[in-house]
Formats: structure tokens, C-alpha cells, sequence
């Protein structure tokens, strides 16, 4: 029976949110743009779930857009602010260690006469306020940083840089995908003007995703998807609507459960990092381990491939880089913009805890890989 630590890659669909989706296959299949009874139904589903999704984090129905996905949710703040605000400036500020739904949308506006600047993070992955201070210029339109890092955990000062930002008139986007469902998030606290989350990250399915616009910023959103009105005309395209109510259902439940949850998830973490870094001889934990979400660990085991671990301890699900990269040889981009040993790049691995892990999985995954490790390193020439 495999464990599941890597609730940062994806989620299980949680049972109840589940159970909300299923008459939207049945009778409640029609198109919400129907003018029929139930088509007008469905829409009035739809509008309840944007209410839901809105309120959970704090925000307002209208300023909630249903994307493809958290990548399309990243790609249209970054462009559409791009495009419309290209008459102000054309100079963008980011991360290092952002997701690749921000940095390659960067490296794409790059080719298109923007400038971007990366900021460098310290060696718990955090980003200087006084760094971002120093990098705005006159041209300056926008600031996209993410609340949370997907590879070690790592909270950024978001509500200091959108302070400042204001100031400036530059707008910002946080990308909170893996912030949503881990601790209470309020876009009016945070001072942003947009924000990106994920369905498939907070136990809703894969392929829904939301994007945050404050209203007074709405206008000046432009589509980069052409067809129908949907979405206010800013996406076009036929509502997910199964998908936009399994949403509103995982969102009901983090309205509700966020704290106990964090809680629980931060035990799990707690206790399999603990013991991994006592049992263990000759691991550390990457990152900052304070300013750090509930639910990840990344871990450097010395003298060891990381693929070959995973391989040993085959009934763990969990990941080496980030899920999105690991399919190339190249070590993570994050891990290495926060100076981990170059040796030890390649022996790091991320556990990532959720709802429905238990105690008894933790002990049972931290034997595995203790047993793993021995084994291992009496087979390398490096110990
Ligand atoms: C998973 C993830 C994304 C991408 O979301 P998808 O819905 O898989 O496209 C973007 N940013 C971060 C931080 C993520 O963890």
C-alpha cells in the first residue's frame, strides 16, 4: 500500500467534493449561458460557487475569474497587466525561485520588449523587501511574488511588498497556490490586486483554477482567450461547471476547517522531520524551517541519489525537484537559487503532508527510508 507525501504535486479529490459534482454530469449537465429553466439553474449553481470561492478569501463574487488551471490563473495576470499597462512601462519584478507558470510567461515577455528583474532569495528562500525597494523604476507596472514556494515552503513578506508596491503604483499578483487550504488567506489584508489559486492543490480536481482581480483593477483586464462572455468576457469558453462546484465545495470546507487542518498536517510534518533528522545521520532540511508553510519538508540526505531512494522506498509517493521539472536531469532551480551544496542538490527530496495522512503512515514512510538510506549508503563509494 503506497503513502501519499506529496500533497504539493496534486491532491485526492476530497469525498464531499466529489459527491457536489456528481449531478452536474447527471441532470444538471446543461450550459449556464442557456436561457432555458435548466440552463438558468445551472447558472444560479455557478453564481452561488463564485460567491463561495469569493468569500473564502475575502474577496467579492465579480472579482472571481475561473481559469483552466493555476497556470492559465498566473499567465493571464502576468499578460493581460502586461498588455494594458504597456503604455506606463514595460519593467516587471519577480522571483528566482517563482513557479515556471511565472517565470516562463517572464522569460516569454522578455522576447516581447519587456524587462524583468529576478530577485534573489537568501538561504531560507526569502526574498528581501529591501531588494524589491531597490529594483522598482519608473517603468515599473507590476510585481508578481508567491505567497508561498512550492519546493521548500518558504512565505514571502507579500503584505510589506504590496505596501510598498501601492505606494508606487505598481500592481501586484501573488501566486498563493500552495498557500489556499494551508492558512487563512484575505487578498484585503494581503494588499493585492491579484491572486492565483488552484483547485487541484486544495482537494477539488485537476483542471479549475481562480484568479483573483480587485475590482478596481477589472477593467483593465484584457482576455487573452476570444469567443463568448464568459467569465465577464475575460475567458472565454463553455464554464467547467462540475468542476467550478467541486471548487466551491473544497472551498466550504478550508472556510471552515483551515486552522484544525494546518494544524494536523503541521503535527504529521513536524513529527516525520523530526525523527527523519534524529534517526538519520547526515540530513538537513532546506529552507527556512520557521517561515515555512505547514505542510512540506525538503530534505538533503548526504551521499545519496535522490531517484535512487525513491526507488528503494517505492511505496512513497513523493518528489525529487519539483513534480513540474523532474522529468529533466536539471538539479531544482529553487533549491539552487537558496545555495543547497551542489552535491547535495541531487540527494534532496520533497514530502509534502495533507488531509488524509495519519500518524501511522509517517512512522511507517520514516522506516522505509531509514532502512532505505542504510542500504544505500553501504553501496556508495562516497560515505
Ligand atoms: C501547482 C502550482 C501551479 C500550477 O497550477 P496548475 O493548476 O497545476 O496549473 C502554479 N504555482 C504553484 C506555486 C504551484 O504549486
Amino acid at each position: 500500500m503506497s503513502i501519499y507525501l506529496d500533497y504539493s504535486a496534486t491532491t485526492p479529490v476530497d469525498p464531499k467534493v466529489f459527491e457536489a459534482m456528481i449531478p452536474y454530469f447527471k441532470e444538471k449537465f446543461a450550459n449556464p449561458s442557456s436561457i432555458h429553466t435548466l440552463g438558468r439553474i445551472v447558472r444560479e449553481d455557478v453564481d452561488k460557487a463564485r460567491a463561495t470561492v469569493a468569500k473564502s478569501i475575502g474577496a467579492e463574487p465579480h472579482e472571481i475569474i475561473f481559469t483552466a488551471s493555476g497556470t492559465s490563473s498566473d499567465n493571464m495576470a502576468i499578460r493581460s497587466i502586461a498588455e494594458k499597462f504597456a503604455h506606463r512601462g514595460k519593467h516587471i519584478i519577480t522571483s528566482v525561485i517563482e513557479h515556471k507558470a511565472v517565470l516562463q510567461t517572464c522569460k516569454y515577455l522578455e522576447k516581447h520588449g519587456y524587462e524583468v528583474t529576478y530577485l534573489p532569495v537568501d538561504k531560507d528562500g526569502l526574498v528581501s523587501v529591501e531588494d524589491f525597494r531597490n529594483a522598482i523604476r519608473k517603468d515599473t507596472i507590476l510585481v508578481s511574488i508567491m505567497l508561498v514556494n512550492n519546493e521548500i515552503g518558504t512565505l514571502q513578506p507579500i503584505k510589506e511588498i504590496s505596501a510598498i508596491a501601492r505606494k508606487n503604483q505598481i500592481i501586484v499578483h501573488t501566486d498563493a497556490v500552495q498557500a489556499m487550504g494551508k492558512m487563512k488567506i484575505d487578498v484585503g489584508e494581503l494588499g493585492v490586486d491579484l491572486l492565483t489559486f488552484s483547485g487541484h492543490k486544495i482537494c477539488a480536481p485537476k483542471g479549475i483554477g481562480v484568479l483573483y482581480v480587485d475590482e478596481n483593477l477589472k477593467d483593465d483586464m484584457v482576455p487573452l482567450i476570444f469567443g463568448g462572455s464568459q467569465e465577464f468576457g475575460l475567458r472565454a469558453g463553455t464554464e467547467n461547471v462540475a468542476n467550478i462546484i467541486g471548487l466551491a465545495k473544497a472551498c466550504e470546507i478550508v472556510m471552515e476547517d483551515v486552522e484544525k487542518e494546518a494544524a494536523y498536517v503541521k503535527g504529521l510534518r513536524d513529527l516525520f522531520e523530526n525523527r527523519i533528522l534524529t534517526e538519520i545521520p547526515q540530513t538537513y532540511v532546506n529552507g527556512s524551517r520557521e517561515k515555512r508553510v505547514c505542510s512540506v519538508t525538503n530534505i538533503a540526505f548526504k551521499f545519496i541519489e535522490a531517484e535512487a531512494l525513491m526507488i528503494y522506498a517505492e511505496e512513497i509517493c513523493c518528489s525529487t525537484g519539483s513534480a513540474c521539472t523532474s522529468e529533466s536531469v536539471d538539479a531544482s532551480h529553487v533549491l539552487y537559487a537558496i545555495g543547497v551544496d551542489p552535491v547535495d542538490l541531487h540527494g534532496s527530496i520533497r514530502f509534502s503532508f495533507g488531509r488524509f495522512n495519519t500518524e501511522e503512515e509517517v512512522n511507517r514512510a520514516v522506516e522505509m527510508i531509514k532502512t532505505s538510506v542504510e542500504k544505500l549508503r553501504a553501496m556508495s563509494p562516497l560515505v
